[in-house]
């Protein structure tokens, strides 16, 4: 009910793109009754979330944030979701993204601009929450639900998670399945949980996690007790600290605040040492790349005959021209077209193929650096929020927003965004920890360290 009131009350900032209120009372209800009769409760009994609205939720409308998924009412719910449910939670609604999540501000979404609740000290201007998972972001910061979903092709749980002063964690790729979530960059897409506190996000990792048939990438390992290993603290933790993340022009405030996070881990007992990750410059360019070839290739599918939107043409071929120039906005189509490019004859050898085997020189400057150190200690983001007119008409501006939290990606490794403090405007920032593939549980402990 509380949540329900904060959406009435915050319905300005745009976060829902549908609110599905009836069922939430129903299934909150059903969970009072188990309680009152003594049946056993799952992790999230009664729990209310809003779902990103790329996971596919069977009979309510699923939109990507994109005008072609018009109407799409999916036949079948996401492995992810149907963790959830199971688990007794509730669902507020389908929360506002950016257009297939590609963005760093939820500004590509069809249905309009998403605002951080957090405004800066004397200034009243609207910021954006981060994208693309911003809805979730907003969601869980102003209360509307207790923790989201949300999905991280190259840093849309983290970012948004940093802007807003919550907890976001991206797992290891094959940790959570993807079955049912509309695809981005299947290589690099992976679902994590948006929370309030790193325990939250402890227990319901713990719940969306797991192998699933379904989905031949994900991977067939037990799921660990995650709450039980944010316990442990970081005594005699390896921090390892990347120089490269120094960058030319690093914002005074963000190294300040790494520097805090270093002191912090170390007065608890961690031993922190510099590291070397070499290849770190090349990820923006590796993943702007890879994620829009993958892109492309998967976004071929809407073509105005299986899914939502359908604008009539003369022949079929107009008709997929038509459809496709009126579904997809700006954003979408400039990664269209740069994921054909990149993958056509000619350019694939010179573009995608080279940008392929720099990936795998990114996962080997982390394979090396986890032999030293137990985990690795960035900022999440190169700022605070920015403002809701800034950045929109520069995409490259845009990108480099994403240059601390790609390479997790990239390496297919499991990182989390905690608030560790406020800038000099009053607004939240944002620490990142990467643990080795699978080692949730240790990026956790030193997130609960540092929050
Ligand atoms: N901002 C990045 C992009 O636009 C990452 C998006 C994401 O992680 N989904 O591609």
């Amino acid at each position: 009910m509380a949540c329900l009131m904060q959406m009435e009350k915050h319905r300005e900032l745009n976060a829902f793109v549908t609110e599905t209120q009836d069922l939430a009372l129903q299934t909150a209800m059903n969970s009072d009754i188990r309680r009152a009769q003594g049946q056993a409760m799952g992790a999230l009994d009664g729990i209310p979330l809003g779902i990103k609205d790329l996971f596919c939720t069977e009979g309510v409308l699923t939109t990507a944030g994109s005008h072609i998924l018009d109407g799409f009412h999916p036949t079948y719910e996401s492995t992810v979701s149907a963790n959830l449910w199971k688990a007794g939670a509730v669902m507020l609604g389908k929360l506002n993204m950016d257009e297939f999540a590609m963005g760093s501000s939820n500004g590509t979404s069809y249905y309009g601009p998403v605002t951080n609740p957090w405004r800066r000290k004397g200034d009243n201007t609207r910021l954006v929450p981060g994208g693309s998972s911003g809805g979730s972001a907003t969601a869980v910061a102003a209360r509307m639900a207790l923790a989201a979903t949300g999905t991280d092709t190259g840093g849309s749980i983290r970012q948004p998670a940093a802007f807003t002063g919550i907890v976001g964690l991206k797992p290891t790729y094959g940790r959570c399945s993807r079955w049912g979530i509309v695809a981005f960059a299947s290589s690099l897409d992976q679902a994590g949980p948006m929370c309030r506190t790193v325990e939250d996000t402890a227990i319901m990792l713990g719940v969306m996690a797991g192998y699933d048939p379904k989905d031949s990438t994900s991977v067939d390992l037990p799921v660990p007790d995650y709450r039980k290993a944010i316990e442990g603290g970081v005594k005699g933790l390896k921090v390892g600290v990347p120089k490269e993340y120094r960058l030319d022009g690093l914002s005074p405030e963000i190294a300040k605040l790494w520097e805090q996070g270093v002191a912090w881990l170390k007065e608890q007992g961690a031993e922190i040492k510099e590291i070397t990750l070499p290849h770190t410059k090349y990820a923006l360019p590796v993943y702007y790349i890879i994620a829009p070839a993958e892109a492309s290739s998967n976004l071929a599918r809407y073509d105005g005959v299986r899914f939502g939107l359908r604008v009539p043409g003369e022949s079929l071929d107009d008709m997929y021209e038509q459809t496709r120039a009126a579904g997809f906005g700006k954003e979408v189509r400039r990664r269209v077209m740069i994921g054909t490019y990149v993958l056509s004859a000619g350019y694939y050898d010179a573009y995608y193929l080279r940008a392929q085997r720099i990936r795998a020189l990114i996962l080997k400057d982390f394979t090396d650096a986890f032999k030293d150190v137990d985990v690795v200690l960035t900022p999440s983001t190169p700022s605070a929020a920015f403002g809701l007119e800034e950045k929109f008409d520069d995409p490259v501006a845009m990108y480099l927003n994403d240059v601390f939290t790609v390479t997790v990606n990239l390496a297919g490794l499991p990182g989390i965004s905690v608030p560790a403090g406020l800038d000099s405007r009053g607004l939240p920032l944002g620490l990142q920890l990467i643990g080795r593939a699978f080692d949730e549980e240790t990026v956790l402990r030193a997130g609960r360290a540092i929050e």
